[in-house]
């Protein structure tokens, strides 16, 4: 037998129900929102990434899965969603065609890491972006939707972290006043902290080695260097915040293992998800459009893993799979009669299905049970030679007879009234 590759994964029918429900609610609410869905290739050159990305990053220097292809040309499974749309966003001029440059996409990505629970080498992100508007109005737009989709989906104990890590003009002197109070204590951090101090310092704060806490600790905060144009813009985002009460914590340690953010960081935390508890992240990212080639553009997004959000759905979440009826025939002639019977369902919309192997009435029952029919419809030489088919409610286990001719629309009321997936 050959396996899948470790840190991917199938998911099979009835864990697709989750992802079904979780996905149509990300896109509900995405439009809803004004957002507008933009599908780019799972293939991309590789230095879209080492430039956009960032070259410092351990997406960038560990994880992508490059390769050259047969045409010597160096190319990657996309690590993340952004790159991407930033190099659709220019390359197909969406700032001057799009109404407002509001985009989400949904899809797979790649990293080559270590496998854990809720960490994966494929998994799905729901990517949300916004072009050209720098007001923290957006920001906290972005941010309500992204509270939104998590809350909606009924997850509890989430917990929504910002925090502001400046720009250009006001990080070189948070940076220089981090590493002069780091002093000494660099040696004692970890290797990839000492690594980082020289390529991006910020990201220090990202460590997760037990014995480098307390010394981070210890580490300045951001939002106490923020020029006056960044605490502004930031104060701004969390009153936006509380003017539509959603909860925020401020926490200095929010830096995001990307190199591009500036302003505004944040993410949201699932309590119940262990170790791999983020359930999306993102902020402002105002200088990568020009960096990949275009205008000078502010931008804003995060990302969501969908497969934390599955794992973190709620029993009480309304995923119902669609009712449908089951067709059970007796005998030649109820057989004949069921298979016209089962095209003329389907054609009307209804979900439905019959065993089309010649079985006994025991088993086709047995069928409608695993297949948590709603309704059944018994066909068979009594009440053919009647005109009738029996409609068997399966949930009460009554019984009654409807003439051939109004069986499609009385079977298609019954199971509308039940179809499952609502929002
Ligand atoms: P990032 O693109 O690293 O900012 O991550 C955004 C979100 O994607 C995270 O909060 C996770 O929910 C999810 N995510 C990132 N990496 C993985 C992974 N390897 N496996 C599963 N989900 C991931």
């Amino acid at each position: 037998m050959i396996a899948a590759i470790r840190g991917t994964h199938d998911i099979l029918p009835g864990e697709v129900d989750k992802w079904q429900y979780v996905e149509r609610y990300a896109r509900t609410l995405c439009e809803r929102y004004g957002y507008a869905e933009l599908r780019t290739p799972v293939i991309e050159r590789e230095e879209l990434f080492a430039k956009g990305t960032g070259e410092s990053t351990d997406i960038v220097q560990k994880e992508m899965y490059a390769f050259t292809d047969k045409g010597g040309e160096r190319v990657t499974l996309r690590p993340e969603a952004t790159p991407s749309m930033v190099r659709a966003y220019i390359e197909h001029n969406l700032e001057h065609t799009l109404p407002a440059a509001k985009l989400y996409a949904m899809g797979p990505m790649f990293r080559y890491e270590r496998p854990q629970k809720g960490r994966y080498r494929q998994f799905h992100q729901l990517d949300v972006e916004v072009f050209g508007m720098e007001d923290p109005a957006v920001d906290a737009e972005v941010i309500d939707l992204a509270w939104s989709l998590v809350t909606g989906l009924g997850i509890a104990q989430a917990e929504l972290v910002v925090n502001s890590v400046g720009c250009p003009a006001c990080r070189p002197a948070f940076q220089q006043a981090l590493l002069a109070a780091l002093g000494d204590n660099l040696a004692k951090l970890c290797g990839d902290c000492q690594r980082r101090s020289a390529t991006n310092p910020l990201r220090i704060y990202d460590c997760k080695v037990p014995a480098d806490q307390p010394i981070i600790d210890g580490l300045p905060h951001s939002v106490d260097y923020l020029c006056d144009a960044c605490a502004t813009h930031f104060a701004g985002v969390k009153s936006h915040l509380d003017a539509i009460g959603i909860p925020w914590t401020q926490s200095h340690r929010l830096v995001r293992g990307l190199d591009y953010y500036v302003r505004t960081t944040f993410e949201v935390l699932g309590q119940a998800l262990g170790a791999q508890n983020a359930l999306l992240g993102g902020g402002r990212y105002d200088g990568l459009v020009k960096k990949l080639g275009g205008a000078d553009k502010a931008a804003i997004g995060f990302a969501a893993g969908l497969e934390r959000l599955v794992l973190a759905l709620p029993e009480s979440a309304p995923i119902g799979t669609p009712a449908r009826a089951f067709i059970v025939a007796i005998g030649e002639d109820g057989r004949a009669a069921a298979w016209t019977l089962l095209r003329a369902l389907r054609q009307a919309g209804v979900p439905a299905q019959m065993e089309l192997e010649a079985r006994g009435v025991r088993s086709q029952f047995k069928r409608a049970d695993r297949l948590a029919a709603r309704v059944t419809l018994i066909v068979g030489g009594d009440e053919l030679a009647r005109g009738e088919v029996t409609l068997r409610d399966m949930a009460t286990g009554e019984q009654r007879a409807i003439a051939r001719d109004a069986v499609v629309t009385t079977v298609r009321d019954a199971v509308a009234s039940t179809v499952g997936n609502k929002l």
